[in-house]
């Protein structure tokens, strides 16, 4: 498919960082924008979806860039218009509202793209490959940045269904759930919340799996300078290291794959052909984990945030 009219909601920082360029060179075409402050000069810009979906009935897809407690609202009302939808990570504020999501597009007969944006890194595939016949002994998840920078002024970050650090963190367990042969879960968990905040600012999870495999996790916002965005696995067969949020693999200290980043072409290209083959993909294994943490999680009550 070629060309489909695409309305893009939410126009905040991944939208202009990755959706635009990724557009850009995809079967999509930007067609117009809904928010309420932001647009872009060269194309309509509205200040709600509502208004974008009455006054552009040529558009079929919508992807959806807001923050998560917004989502379900604005991808039923894409989904009862007949628009095909993708929407950001995570893909809502509760696993049950993306169950009726799922459900809505079933009968709408359209397409519901749950888009977890670090599978689609350069050295994922190869990673998943590589592990499905492997025995997995003991895994290190290290996924640490810092707030001020990537998450610059977004409160909504520290607000229930925000998710605080596990809003990157979900991006590796994305991965994780991708590439990991067999299905883990959580057994223990800490999080440190700081004392103004509803959600937390550091996270340490410990899950397992039905083999007994170790799985460590350790997410945190307080990483000044470079991230580290770090999977290493250790197998029956050596260890796999998936550095730099999927950009580098490394097999058996070995270089396999070292790329820059271009996940967003990838998650394009996976919408178009969803659409073109008018089929849907929503796991929620990422989120289901985040869930997991909150429910099972003991919180540690740290200094208040200050931007
Ligand atoms: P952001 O910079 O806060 O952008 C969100 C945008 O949505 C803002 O322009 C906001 O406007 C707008 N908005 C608020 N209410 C709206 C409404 N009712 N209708 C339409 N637009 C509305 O946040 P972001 O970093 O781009 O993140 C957005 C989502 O993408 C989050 O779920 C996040 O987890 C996900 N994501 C972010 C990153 C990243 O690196 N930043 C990476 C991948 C995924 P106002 O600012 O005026 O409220």
């Amino acid at each position: 498919m070629q060309n489909i009219p695409l309305g893009l909601v939410g126009v905040g920082k991944i939208a202009l960082d990755q959706h635009l360029p990724a557009i850009d060179a995809s079967p999509f075409r930007l067609t117009a924008t809904a928010d309420p402050h932001a647009g872009l000069k060269t194309l309509p810009a509205y200040t709600s979806l509502q208004d974008m979906l009455d006054a552009e009935p040529s558009i079929e897809a919508v992807a959806i860039c807001t923050p998560t407690h917004l989502r379900f609202a604005q991808a039923y009302l894409a989904i009862s218009r007949g628009k095909h939808v993708l929407l950001e990570k995570p893909p809502g504020a509760t696993l049950s509202e993306v169950d009726a999501l799922t459900a809505h597009a079933r009968r709408q007969g359209v397409t519901l793209f749950a888009a977890w944006h670090s599978r689609f890194a350069p050295g994922v595939a190869s990673a998943r490959q590589w592990l499905a016949n492997r025995t997995v002994k003991q895994v290190r998840i290290e996924w640490k940045e810092d707030v001020r920078v990537w998450h610059p002024g977004q409160a909504w970050i520290w607000q229930p269904g925000g998710m605080g650090v596990f809003d990157p963190g979900i991006n590796a367990l994305s991965i994780a759930t991708a590439i990991l042969p067999e299905p883990f879960f959580l057994q223990r968990a800490r999080l440190a919340v700081p004392s103004n905040c509803q959600t937390p600012i550091a996270a340490s999870l410990s899950f397992t799996d039905a083999q007994g495999a170790g799985i460590e996790a350790q997410f945190d916002f307080h990483q000044q300078g470079e991230p580290t965005w770090d999977i290493h696995i250790d197998t029956d067969s050596g260890r796999l290291s998936l550095t730099r949020g999927g950009r580098c693999l490394n097999i058996a200290n070995t270089p396999v794959i070292d790329e820059e980043e271009r996940e967003y072409i990838g998650v394009y290209a996976h919408f178009a052909e969803l659409v073109g083959s008018a089929t849907s993909d929503v796991d929620v294994s990422p989120l289901r984990h985040v869930a997991d943490a909150f429910l099972y999680g003991h919180r540690d009550m740290t200094d208040a945030f200050t931007e």
